[in-house]
């Protein structure tokens, strides 16, 4: 019986042979014959995969199946009669200033704001606070203007967003663009008018330019919760969280733990002795230790979870935030992550992940990029390289370099890039496609590096991006073909012919400028014209064989020649020597 394979409704070359288990070479060979010119990263339509299948004779059928990358934006789940009511996932957002930290951390009892980095929240990171007896998951969301996607992507994950606004400052630009993205995502707002203990508080205000934002509190006649708080006495943060609560209720917050785990990863990195640590949100299912999860182009067999608070649980329901340890990459953030059932399954879902995305990413060539692909040159050589960084932004500026440095003859092919640590896949891709391994900031497993040897893939870690470039450099050189430059050493006229074959000719002549020395090129000219050319074996002189013959000498010669040349008495042979030398760019 033919096996089932799943594959989506596009696929790219290199991940239907990764699904097929062919060399990628004997699938772009197929397509070439079928007359279609791909490259690894090529997109086929479902309809393609499934005629090629066909023409390679595989005993294999493709089947179309629902994509499971889609984005996921926190829809409203349809319910089963398991759903139960979960923790509400709360964002806390505002200007910056108007004391997000201080009120997240009034709420939890701990003290953060003194301790951040810059005074800046980086990462989006999740933790569980509980009132009532009931919990509330808290996203800990970043509150400088440079990290406005991140802030927006903290939008899609939550159900309410606390939009803090000081009392004594107001609606200001930040609190405005936290307004407009929780609209965007269709999440309940609540405002938290901060710091009323301070003089110069003014709620009245604050509603006031709400309502220029048209959000309209409740005492107005709206639908909007204006809360007065103080972080700093904690005067009205039990009747914010109370307000939470009952928004939960109304808005039936629910989520199924039997079902497969499923969520979004919030936040990802490096650490030291423990590998890729990727914090996630449950959005649904219970997550458990030993499960196989797959993130976008990373994937894990669950080795440790912990809560945020780092202690150790064995599984966690819907809206809970969690640590997970054990991914082979980094996941990215923003990446939901499913459950699957192997770790082949897991494998294959994030190698054809990978190959998506770096697809995607070869989509985005621009018009001065095109026309330079299109003006390129025949002989144009290519170096094959994959380039791996800790962030985006190093990630861009490494390939941005990189783009500088093509000329006519050399130029750099980035098969893929990604984010994170040097993985399996990544050896994977560089292997098919012969490609180098560049890491910036980053790092390789050493199972990782085994694979790596195996495959003789290389690897290159740097940590200054100029010694990258250098390196790149380096091999690109190592491209050009080399300078040749040639030397005249002398000449001489033939005075008598003794022997041609198809490979020799044994001449005599006298030197006429300069000093023959074997071995040399040879170019023969009759008259003007250069009628062959060959290659000086040896000399004579007289009977004997001679080291060198100069001006004015008369002597024999041993030319090697590719078929027989047709040497008269009375041509000219021009003698060099070459020397070749390595370019450098
Ligand atoms: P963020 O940038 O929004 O996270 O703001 P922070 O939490 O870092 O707070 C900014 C400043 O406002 C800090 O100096 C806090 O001590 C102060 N602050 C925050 N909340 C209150 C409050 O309720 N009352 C008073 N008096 N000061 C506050």
């Amino acid at each position: 019986m033919a096996t089932q394979i799943e594959i989506d409704d596009h696929i790219t070359v290199g991940a239907l042979a990764e699904v097929l288990r062919l060399p990628v070479s004997k699938l772009i060979g197929e397509l070439f014959k079928n007359g279609i010119m791909a490259t690894i990263n090529e997109r086929l339509d479902f309809d393609t995969a499934q005629i090629i299948v066909g023409e390679l004779g595989l005993d294999v059928t493709l089947t179309k199946k629902v994509s499971y990358t889609e984005p996921v934006k926190r829809e409203k789940p349809q319910h089963g009669k398991n759903a139960a009511q979960r923790p509400p996932v709360v964002a806390v957002m505002g200007h910056v200033d108007h004391g997000k930290t201080s009120l997240l951390d009034a709420v939890r009892g701990a003290s953060v704001a003194k301790g951040e980095a810059g005074g800046i929240t980086q990462h989006i990171s999740a933790y569980q606070i509980e009132h009532k007896n009931r919990l509330i998951t808290l996203l800990d969301t970043p509150g400088h203007e440079a990290f406005a996607a991140i802030r927006e992507h903290g939008a899609h994950l939550t159900d309410i967003v606390v939009i803090v606004v000081a009392a004594d400052d107001g609606v200001k630009p930040q609190t405005i663009e936290a307004i407009r993205f929780a609209r965007k995502a269709g999440v309940r707002i609540v405002v938290a008018i901060n710091k009323i203990d301070k003089e110069g508080a003014n709620e009245n205000q604050v509603k006031q330019q709400l309502a220029e934002q048209e959000l309209l509190v409740e005492e107005w006649g709206g639908d909007i919760v204006a809360v007065p708080v103080s972080a700093k006495t904690k005067q009205g943060i039990p009747e914010l969280l109370d307000m939470l609560l009952l928004i939960t209720d109304v808005e039936e917050l629910k989520a199924d733990a039997t079902m497969p785990a499923r969520g979004l990863i919030i936040e990802a990195h490096v650490e030291h002795g423990r590998g890729s640590i990727a914090h996630a949100l449950i959005e649904e299912g219970t997550l458990k230790v030993g499960d196989f999860v797959v993130a976008g182009p990373a994937y894990a067999k669950i080795r440790n979870l912990e809560t945020t608070k780092h202690e150790p649980i064995t599984s966690a329901g819907p809206s809970t935030p969690v640590i997970i340890t054990g991914f082979k990459a980094l996941p990215e953030f923003g990446d939901p992550f499913i459950i699957v059932k192997t770790e082949k399954e897991a494998r294959q879902q994030a190698t054809i992940a990978a190959s998506e995305r770096s697809s995607g990413q070869r989509s985005e060539i621009s018009g001065t990029e095109m026309l330079r692909l299109i003006t390129r040159k025949d002989n144009l050589q290519e170096l094959a390289i994959l380039v791996k960084a800790d962030v985006q932004g190093s990630l861009t500026s490494v390939i941005d370099s990189l783009k500088t440095i093509d000329t006519d003859e050399v130029a750099v092919r980035v098969v893929s890039s990604s984010v994170g640590v040097v993985n399996e896949n990544d050896i994977h891709i560089a292997h098919s496609s012969k490609a180098i391994v560049y890491g910036f900031n980053t790092s390789v497993a050493s199972n990782v590096k085994r694979i790596a040897s195996r495959d003789q893939v290389s690897i290159r870690l740097y940590n200054v991006i100029y010694e990258l470039i250098d390196d790149v450099k380096a091999e690109l050189s190592e491209l050009l073909s080399p300078e040749v430059i040639e030397h005249e050493i002398g000449t001489l006229e033939v005075k008598g012919v003794f022997k041609t074959t198809k490979t020799e000719i044994i001449c005599g002549g006298e030197v006429k400028s300069g000093k023959l020395v074997a071995p040399a090129e040879v170019r023969i000219f009759r008259g003007k014209e250069q009628i062959a050319e060959a290659k000086l074996k040896g000399l004579k002189r007289g009977p004997n064989d001679a080291r060198d013959l100069t001006e004015g000498e008369l002597g024999g010669l041993e030319l090697q020649t590719v078929g027989r040349i047709a040497l008269e008495v009375g041509d000219t042979i021009r003698f060099f020597t070459r020397e070749t030398k390595q370019r450098t760019l």
